[in-house]
């Protein structure tokens, strides 16, 4: 019912020549590999390169933030319109990373994802809990806060451009991986959110990944749980042999 997503995040690795290089190796790797969505999320400046050297595959590419003012004083940013003109369809919003260092929040979350649905693309929204807020106990208070707070205001239609990315902060590049179970029941917390808010149809059928030091070695077992439906990956999505052993998992 809902689509299985292997999303790469690239974060600030890969020049323009390292990308067509990565993309001309992986493409024959994962050829035919159908049963799952496979997303590159990559640097800005790699977008036009990567849309290229993936042309004819089964490789979408997408970018890992965007702007939510259509044009403007905003120096260093990029609008959604830009990202459509050079063949983006996905983008990364509200990554921890952004959430950490640039200061982004549910506010800003919320409007980035609503100038990005308005100009055609598809979503990966991320959200999850720190360290401090799983030893506390308040993991499901948390991200069914972020869940309600990020999708204020956006439609049940729009939500299918909507994938959820479930990302513990504490295990995005630090090795630690949340086990399965935990994986599954906070993802299930997120669907259940979503049910609240849209009603069960649209809860079924969003697709939830799990983010968070997925690796060729624990992908099978986390992607085996009934609530995740694919993975947002950083640092195995750096080589074509782990990102493809991954993609193989999902399918
Ligand atoms: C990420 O960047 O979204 C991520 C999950 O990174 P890593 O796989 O390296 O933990």
């Amino acid at each position: 019912m809902r689509r299985t997503v292997i999303a790469g995040n690239w974060k600030m690795n890969m020049t323009p020549a390292q990308t067509k290089a990565f993309i001309t190796d992986l493409a024959p790797m994962v050829a035919g590999m159908d049963k799952c969505d496979i997303v590159l999320c990559v640097p800005y400046v790699d977008i036009a390169t990567a849309v290229e050297a993936a042309k004819g595959t089964n490789i979408k590419i997408g970018a890992e933030n965007v702007h939510f003012a259509e044009s403007g004083a905003y120096t260093g940013e990029i609008s959604a319109a830009m990202l459509c003109e050079i063949g983006t369809e996905y983008v990364v919003i509200g990554h921890s990373e952004r959430r950490q260092y640039f200061g982004e929040t549910d506010e800003t979350v919320n409007l980035r994802t609503k100038a990005a649905l308005k100009a055609g693309l598809k979503v990966i929204l991320c959200l999850g809990e720190v360290k401090e807020e799983r030893l506390n106990g308040i993991t499901n208070e948390v991200v069914a806060m972020q869940t309600k707070l990020d999708l204020l205001g956006i439609s049940a239609e729009e939500m299918k451009n909507i994938i959820i990315a479930y990302e513990p902060v504490w295990a995005i590049g630090t090795g630690l991986t949340a086990t399965p179970e935990q994986a599954d029941e906070t993802c299930g917390v997120i669907r259940a959110t979503l049910a609240e808010i849209y009603g069960s149809e649209v809860a079924e059928s969003t697709t939830i990944q799990y983010g968070g030091s997925m690796n060729d070695a624990n992908a099978a077992e986390l992607l085996a749980k009934v609530n995740v439906d694919g993975g947002l990956i950083g640092g195995a999505s750096l080589k074509t042999d782990k990102f493809t052993a991954i993609v193989k998992a999902a399918n």
